[in-house]
C-alpha cells in the first residue's frame, strides 16, 4: 500500500514540477511519518524515501536508532525547549522555530556539542488563533535576532496552511510565504540563507509546488490515515 501511495504521491509531485516549469530535483518529499509503526517507515525507506518529518520529540528518539543512517530527519512539530537537547545533532532539520528563546536554546546545544543546526522559520501566513509560528510581519525581525546567534543557520520558511478540502484555497498563504522569502533574501543578512521554503501537505502540495516549496510533507498520502489515541505499537 505504501509503496503504491509513494508512486501516486511522485507522480503527482512531478506533474506539478512540469505544470510551474520547475526541475523535479528542486522538491524534496519529506514523507511524514508520525504515529506510523517502524514497519512503515522501513517499508517507505525501502521505496527509496530518505527524508522523514516527525512531530514529537520522543518518537524521534525512538525511532532513529532502529532505523538506517543515511535518513535525513526533519522536526516539523512545535519544539519546546527543554527538549531541544534530546534532537541536536540527530535531526538534518528544525522546521519549526517560531521564537528567539526556542533559537537561543538550540544555539546553546550546538555549540555546546559543537555542531550547527539548520533551521526554519515557522510562519502563521493565514493567521490561524490554533496554530503556532510568527506573523508575516513579525518574521523578518525574527530572523534578523537569530542570525546572530551562533551554531544556528537560518534555511528558509516554513508554514502550516490551514485544513482545507480545495487546495486553491491556500495558494494566497503560499503566495505570501514565497513572497516574504524573497523579500528577507533581498535584506542579504549574513547568515541567512531563504532556499528553503517548506509547505505543503497531502491535501494542498500540488498548490504548494505552484507556488514556490522546495519542501513538501505528504503524511496521509503516503501512509493512510492516523489513529491517535492508542498509539500505534513501534
Ligand atoms: C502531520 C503533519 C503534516 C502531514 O499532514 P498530512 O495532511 O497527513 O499530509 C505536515 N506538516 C506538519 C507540520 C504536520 O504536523
Amino acid at each position: 500500500m505504501i509503496r503504491e501511495n509513494l508512486n501516486i504521491v511522485e507522480q503527482t509531485v512531478a506533474a506539478s514540477c512540469k505544470k510551474a516549469g520547475r526541475g523535479r530535483e528542486e522538491v524534496t518529499l519529506i514523507a511524514v511519518s508520525k504515529t506510523k509503526p517502524l514497519s512503515d517507515l522501513q517499508e517507505a525507506y525501502e521505496a527509496g524515501v530518505r527524508d522523514f518529518g516527525e512531530n514529537k520529540v520522543q518518537e524521534l528518539i525512538d525511532k532513529i536508532p532502529a532505523l538506517p543512517s543515511d535518513i535525513r530527519w526533519h522536526m516539523i512539530g512545535h519544539l519546546q525547549r527543554n527538549k531541544v537537547k534530546y534532537i541536536i545533532g540527530k535531526v538534518s532539520m528544525i522546521h519549526s522555530v517560531d521564537s528567539l528563546r526556542l533559537a537561543e536554546e538550540i544555539s546553546k546545544e550546538a555549540v555546546r556539542k559543537d555542531t550547527a543546526v539548520d533551521i526554519l522559520i515557522e510562519v502563521n501566513a493565514a493567521g490561524e488563533e490554533s496554530k503556532y509560528g510568527v506573523t508575516l510581519e513579525e518574521a523578518p525581525k525574527l530572523v534578523r535576532q537569530i542570525a546572530s546567534l551562533p551554531g544556528i543557520h537560518i534555511k528558509g520558511l516554513m508554514t502550516i496552511a490551514p485544513f482545507t478540502e480545495n487546495p486553491e484555497d491556500n495558494r494566497s498563504f503560499f503566495r505570501k510565504l514565497m513572497q516574504l522569502s524573497v523579500d528577507i533574501e533581498r535584506k542579504n543578512i549574513d547568515n541567512v540563507d531563504m532556499a528553503v521554503l517548506s509547505m505543503g501537505m497531502t491535501g494542498d502540495y500540488t498548490v504548494a509546488i505552484e507556488e514556490g516549496a522546495t519542501c513538501v510533507r505528504v503524511g496521509t498520502g503516503i501512509f493512510g490515515e492516523r489513529h491517535y489515541g492508542s498509539p500505534d505499537k513501534l
